[in-house]
């Protein structure tokens, strides 16, 4: 498809392609790693009072209470903290500040978050893909000197398995000339954050968001953490592309869910344990699942192929995610849900292998 008013950038791009947002009742919808319970009732009654203020005025363009906030929560100063419209956007802004015009490629996982390529397309970034290794760990170890960058997700998606944080420090002691990105959209379910490691390594930018382990994916708030020379980067990309990127309302809501931890912890803790359910659950089916650190986990049928089982879920009303990619195409990444979800994706899966 193509339009003579296109450009031959447009013409080029091959956007990214999210999970889908089906409108079916009774879904369970275990495809886009949401979070399967709601924001703390706090955010809720933040957005709603704030909406009562003066919506006519524009948002404090630097969201300096919502960066105070986390700053603050994670014990780094507020000129460290860059926030923007989901972490998707911080992680665009971030592909251009750092990795664009680079000589070298920019080195990522051969399986991993599917946008940082179509960055890459967009701002014209070389690239190249390191494989995981045979049991889908991240080898750092195999990530080569000169690049123009490096990003990955920790924990990984979709694998969502997890690298420990020597093994980032020791990538950061022999790789000093270019920008390591950790994306961190899900540490909260189980792995360390790189965040402690922002004050001796002046090139690491660490991603978060509040769309998973804080339940706000449709507020749309991601921030990162990192050194005040990368952060000062991110704002002059930011304002010379959108000044307002978060409205008030995300900023309110936002703040409010730094401030109600029991929340947080309660909810994170809940779906850790349902985690770990859903994994025995799908061992006892003749699943293998790999070590998950996520709110999701990444299983593999040993007779039964992941399309053909992710298409016959769906005509049980379960959705899950299945990549047809080469050597994930067996897998299912399946998003960790509430009991209930679980319980019916399980009598599913139980109807369809019986069959
Ligand atoms: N990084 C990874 C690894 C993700 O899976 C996602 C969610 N699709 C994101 C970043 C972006 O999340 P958001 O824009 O909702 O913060």
């Amino acid at each position: 498809m193509s339009n003579p008013y296109w450009s031959d950038l447009v013409k080029s791009l091959d956007p990214y392609v999210p999970g889908e947002q089906p409108k079916m009742d009774n879904l369970v919808k275990l495809n886009t790693n949401e979070n399967p319970f709601g924001p703390s009732p706090a955010v809720v009654d933040a957005i709603r009072a704030r909406a009562g203020d003066n919506l006519r005025l524009y948002p404090p363009p630097e969201s300096d209470a919502l960066r105070e906030t986390i700053a603050a929560y994670h014990g780094v100063d507020v000129a460290q903290v860059f926030v923007g419209n989901g972490s998707d956007e911080v992680l665009a802004h971030a592909f251009n500040a750092f990795f664009s015009g680079r000589d070298s490629d920019i080195l990522f996982p051969d399986i991993s978050y599917s946008f940082y390529p179509v960055y890459c397309q967009l701002y014209g970034i070389r690239y190249r893909q390191i494989p995981l290794a045979q049991n889908f760990s991240l080898a750092l170890e195999d990530y080569p000197g000169a690049n123009g960058g490096i990003i990955f997700p920790n924990p990984n998606a979709p694998t969502g398995m997890a690298v420990a944080l020597a093994e980032i420090e020791a990538l950061l002691q022999r790789n000093r000339d270019s920008v390591v990105i950790v994306d961190e959209a899900y540490v909260d379910f189980g792995a360390d954050s790189a965040i402690a490691l922002v004050d001796g390594y002046p090139n690491l930018l660490v991603v978060q968001t509040l769309s998973k382990s804080r339940s706000l994916a449709g507020l749309r708030v991601g921030y990162a953490i990192g050194g005040r020379g990368l952060v000062e980067a991110l704002v002059r990309v930011k304002n010379s592309f959108n000044s307002y990127p978060l409205d008030q309302l995300a900023i309110a809501g936002a703040v409010a869910s730094f401030a109600d931890e029991a929340y947080f912890q309660q909810t994170r803790a809940t779906i850790i344990a349902n985690r770990e359910s859903l994994n025995e659950a799908l061992t006892a089916r003749d699943f293998d699942v790999l070590p998950s650190a996520a709110n999701f986990v990444f299983a593999a049928h040993r007779q039964q192929g992941g399309a053909v089982l992710a298409e016959a879920l769906r005509q049980h009303g379960v959705i899950v995610r299945h990549f047809n990619k080469p050597r994930i195409d067996g897998f299912l990444r399946i998003t960790v849900g509430t009991e209930e979800q679980q319980a019916r994706l399980i009598a599913a899966l139980d109807a369809i292998l019986a069959g």
